[in-house]
């Protein structure tokens, strides 16, 4: 029983986590955060009665006419009438920034000023990090033992010290043997070796070590966990890459990734201002210098997802480029993805070095005021997004103009945020001399033919009766958990199609003070997370006899709809027309009977002949 354990291993519920935490911590969290202040910092609500709604950010373009999406204040979750998505506010992060479960909960915690407790953090880890763990401890007594003295002579040479060498845990990689597959493969797993994206496989099918005679950068997850590395040759080879990264693995996907987050949190929890870089010397030697606060993207240009991440611990962003035409179109494309993430309280500009300087020589050549100068003298978002808008076309004339609004027009679309998007129409309305927003409406209604086909969707499914008495079992277990224990439910617990029913209800027997976000949370299946997401949030209030009632009338009606299903199967039998699965089922349901007739021992031969 999950009450009696201390720790509740939220991998046996829902597969899903991979880390262990007390029950009553998640329990304490969720019900301390309030969904409203977290879902409003990333998607715009709208007040109606108790409740808040807002366009669906998981389905579709995120273009509806009208919200389907519902946030219930009080339960702490949300619910979508369209695609049915819902959950609670860990669901929301996961689902919408990305995050693995642990940083949903390390968010979350320090929005609300709770401390994660840290002695489970290391319990369960996966292999993968495991190894790459290991890896990074051996790699960084390479670099102190004689045969890192190449690569420490690097680090001199570009005035890192030993201390901040030791802070990011650089490592050195080493050419000779006994090399790290030598050593690990004592350890660990033939097939967690060939997962951890530290080797390679020759011809023979015998594995290498993917990094040779390199300075290692341990790429660490927000957790601290070593999860991949990066690694710089010494001396330039002609037939290799200046800089190696790890693969992609089960842990580690790039475009979530961002070099130096973890270290720079370290230093401050909630940084006033984040530098987006470009590598990992750059962090580091800014580092050197005193700027404690800035991250690299690894080994890809800047993501949305990298952006979304950052901003959940700043709401200042700069972001550092070289000054020539690469940087400029990295630029752009980073204030694409910027788009969808902007709101009145985030401050992203942009920084432009001369060409050929990058942030680490800069600051070794200048020093730490001129590049917090260069912050000062940054340009802001708007500015560079509009100048950029502005140079796409002649703006003297009205072909140009028509043009600058057509381009704008797609990249305008993409902002979530009502009030900026408004300013945006604004400034653009101005400078094309045009009604912007009509162009943007009239591209919205064309986008927006889809809806219709939404709105049959949902009254296709909830016309149906079973997903009625289904919701409405849920809606009267939210109110009054002790209902779990009326006898009722055991004459469903035989069919197939409701085990969930029962699997719901056993949650709230082991535990029927948990709040209702909390067994959504537990809920494996994603449809039937659904529905009880949906149940969260519909406002009925039944007093404690109406929901008996309506719990014993709606299992009525499944059981119901299970002799009904028996006859349409026989019917369909007649016809010869059961494919094999409904063959099974037909048999299921007639093996399960208490007491079979003749006929139904004869269907029983007659299905499993043919
Ligand atoms: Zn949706």
């Amino acid at each position: 029983m999950l009450t009696q354990q201390k720790y509740l291993s939220i991998t046996g519920l829902t597969g899903l986590f991979n880390m262990s935490l007390p029950a009553s911590f998640i329990d304490r969290l969720i019900t301390s955060v309030n969904i409203v202040d977290v879902l409003s910092r990333r998607i715009s609500l709208e007040r109606r009665g108790n409740a808040y709604w807002a366009k669906c950010p998981f389905h579709g373009s995120g273009e509806e006419r009208t919200p389907s999406l519902k946030v219930y204040e009080e339960t702490g979750t949300y619910h979508c009438f369209a695609c049915k998505e819902s959950g609670n506010a860990i669901h929301f992060l996961r689902k919408h920034d990305g995050l693995d479960f642990m940083e949903a909960v390390e968010l979350l915690a320090s929005l609300v000023g709770m401390e994660v407790p840290k002695e489970q953090i290391k319990a369960d880890l996966t292999n993968t990090n495991n190894i790459n763990n290991r890896a990074e401890e051996i790699f960084y007594e390479q670099l102190k033992s004689s045969e890192g003295k190449d690569a420490v002579a690097y680090l001199k040479n570009r005035g890192i010290s030993g201390d901040t060498a030791k802070f990011f845990k650089l490592g050195y990689s080493k050419k000779t043997k006994p090399n790290l597959y030598e050593k690990l493969s004592k350890e660990f797993d033939q097939n967690d070796l060939d997962e951890s994206g530290l080797f390679g496989k020759n011809d023979n099918a015998e594995s290498y070590d993917r990094f040779r005679d390199r300075l290692m950068f341990p790429i660490r997850n927000i957790k601290g966990d070593s999860i991949a590395f990066g690694g710089r040759l010494l001396t330039e080879k002609n037939d290799q890459a200046k800089y190696l990264n790890s693969p992609e693995t089960k842990t580690y996907k790039k475009k979530y990734e961002l070099y130096g987050l973890y270290e720079i949190r370290k230093v401050n929890k909630r940084p006033e201002s984040i530098f987006l870089v470009e590598g990992y010397m750059d962090v580091i030697g800014l580092f050197q210098h005193g700027i404690k606060n800035s991250v690299a993207s690894s080994g890809t240009a800047f993501t949305v997802e990298q952006l979304r991440k950052i901003l959940n611990y700043s709401n200042t962003i700069y972001i550092v480029f070289d000054g020539d035409e690469a940087g400029q179109k990295a630029s752009w494309r980073a204030a694409e993805n910027a788009l969808s993430l902007l709101r009145e309280d985030t401050r992203i500009s942009f920084i432009f070095l001369d060409s050929g300087q990058d942030p680490d020589s800069f600051i070794a050549e200048k020093g730490k005021d001129e590049f917090l100068n260069l912050a000062k003298n940054s340009v802001s978002f708007s500015d560079f997004f509009l100048n950029t808008i502005k140079q796409q076309d002649d703006l003297s004339s009205i072909e140009g103009r028509s043009m600058v609004a057509k381009f704008a027009l797609p990249l305008v679309s993409k902002i979530n945020n009502e009030t900026l998007k408004q300013a945006y129409i604004n400034e653009i309305s101005s400078i094309c001399d045009l009604d912007f927003s009509k162009l943007l409406k009239g591209n919205k209604d064309i986008q927006n033919t889809r809806s219709f086909t939404e709105k049959e969707e949902i009254k296709k499914t909830s016309n149906s009766v079973i997903r009625k008495s289904v919701l409405g079992i849920f809606m009267s277990l939210i109110q009054y958990p002790k209902l779990a224990s009326l006898n009722e439910f055991g004459s469903i617990s035989s069919d197939n199609r409701f085990l969930f029913v029962n699997e719901v209800r056993d949650l709230y027997i082991e535990d029927n003070n948990s709040a209702a976000s909390i067994i959504l949370e537990k809920i494996p299946n994603e449809k039937i997370k659904n529905i009880f997401g949906e149940a969260l949030v519909s406002e009925i209030n039944l007093s404690e006899e109406d929901a008996a009632i309506m719990i014993k009338d709606c299992i009525d009606l499944i059981s119901q709809s299970s002799d009904k299903r028996e006859e349409f199967l026989r019917e369909k039998h007649q016809l010869k027309e059961l494919d094999s699965s409904e063959k099974r089922e037909l048999q299921q349901i007639i093996l399960k009977k208490d007491k079979m007739s003749l006929e139904d021992t004869d269907l029983i031969k007659n299905l499993s002949s043919n």
